[in-house]
């Protein structure tokens, strides 16, 4: 079967490879990609294997088992750890994680399968991986979620224009700030006020969706006094970056990380994805097959926030 497989940093090859061995194989349908996926093409990534190694971690497929359609997720927590036996199945640090989506094939272990709900095209439900980590950020916001009257996205990729359409849903008054004007008006179509940016200390929670230090700190200063900030965006690895003090202690704000998601929140994206409440089409990009996922990965994104889908039987 052909498999992209990665050689090293920005060395991708499409080549044939053993059929991969597991505890059940499935044939994939769609594999959509995001900046973790250019992350590892370019860098490598934590995640990844020794070299080479296969990636792709958001990914539907048909079992070869029982013919279901289903989502691999990409990770299966230990079950057994602190951070697992305290619920919190995202921290797991004996993490098992599932790569291999850009490929014909993929072997999981069955613990990492979701079922497709039924009519959720295979592109659609491969989003639920994404989608699952925008509802996990917004749990992490926690009761101001449901209750505020001005929340804030920074950022207008596609986790921001999720994270807009989970508070929208949510009953929040949401604003999101990018300086794209296409993506502004993606945001405003999912039912959220656009703008440039965001004005200083006044949203009572703020989700930011970058990942770079200079966005989490102007997360931090639209951020009204007791504001909540979910800081989404992971920054590249080894980064530090400088708090100011002032409104941590006067302003009282609760600054929280979010990372990963739980399989239940993986089945709660599949939902709201099936349900049509997250219309996945508008954020959707081309359809692509394997030779072309390299120069895909590569090309500057500018425009509308679309996540590629990867067909590999193209
Ligand atoms: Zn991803
Ligand atoms: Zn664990």
């Amino acid at each position: 079967m052909r498999a992209a497989l990665l050689y090293g940093p920005g060395d991708l090859r499409v080549e044939e490879v053993d059929e991969p061995s597991g505890e059940v194989l499935v044939t994939v349908e769609a594999a959509t990609a995001c900046a973790t996926d250019v992350k590892c093409l370019r860098y490598g990534h934590l995640i990844l294997g020794p070299y080479p190694c296969r990636f792709g971690h958001e990914t539907v497929g048909v079992r070869a088992d029982t013919g279901a359609r289903v989502l691999v997720g990409d990770s299966v927590p230990c079950g057994a750890c602190r951070q697992c036996a305290a619920g919190r199945t995202q921290l797991c640090r004996r993490m098992t994680w599932v790569l291999g989506g850009f490929a014909e094939r993929i072997a999981a272990p069955a613990a990492a399968l979701h079922p497709v709900p039924d009519g959720l095209e295979a592109a659609g439900a491969a989003m639920a991986e994404p989608l699952a980590a925008a509802v996990h950020a917004v749990e992490r916001a926690g009761a101001v979620a449901h209750t505020a009257a001005r929340a804030a996205v920074l950022g207008g990729g596609t986790m921001g224009l999720m994270l807009a359409r989970l508070l929208h849903l949510r009953g929040c008054a949401v604003t999101l700030a990018d300086r794209h004007p296409e993506r502004r008006a993606q945001a405003t179509m999912l039912g959220a006020h656009a703008v440039e940016t965001l004005d200083e200390a006044e949203y009572e929670l703020v989700m930011e969706a970058v990942g770079r230090p200079e966005a989490w700190n102007a997360a931090i200063a639209a951020a009204a006094p007791g504001a909540t900030v979910v800081l989404v965006g992971g920054c590249p690895s080894g980064s530090d970056v400088t708090l100011p003090a002032g409104p941590l202690h006067y302003a009282e704000l609760d600054i929280r990380g979010a990372f990963h998601h739980t399989p239940a929140e993986v089945d709660h994206a599949l939902s709201l994805l099936a349900t049509g409440d997250v219309d996945w089409r508008g954020l959707a990009g081309p359809t692509i097959g394997l030779d072309a996922l390299h120069d895909a990965l590569v090309r500057p994104t500018t425009g509308e926030a679309r996540k590629l889908v990867v067909d590999p039987r193209r």
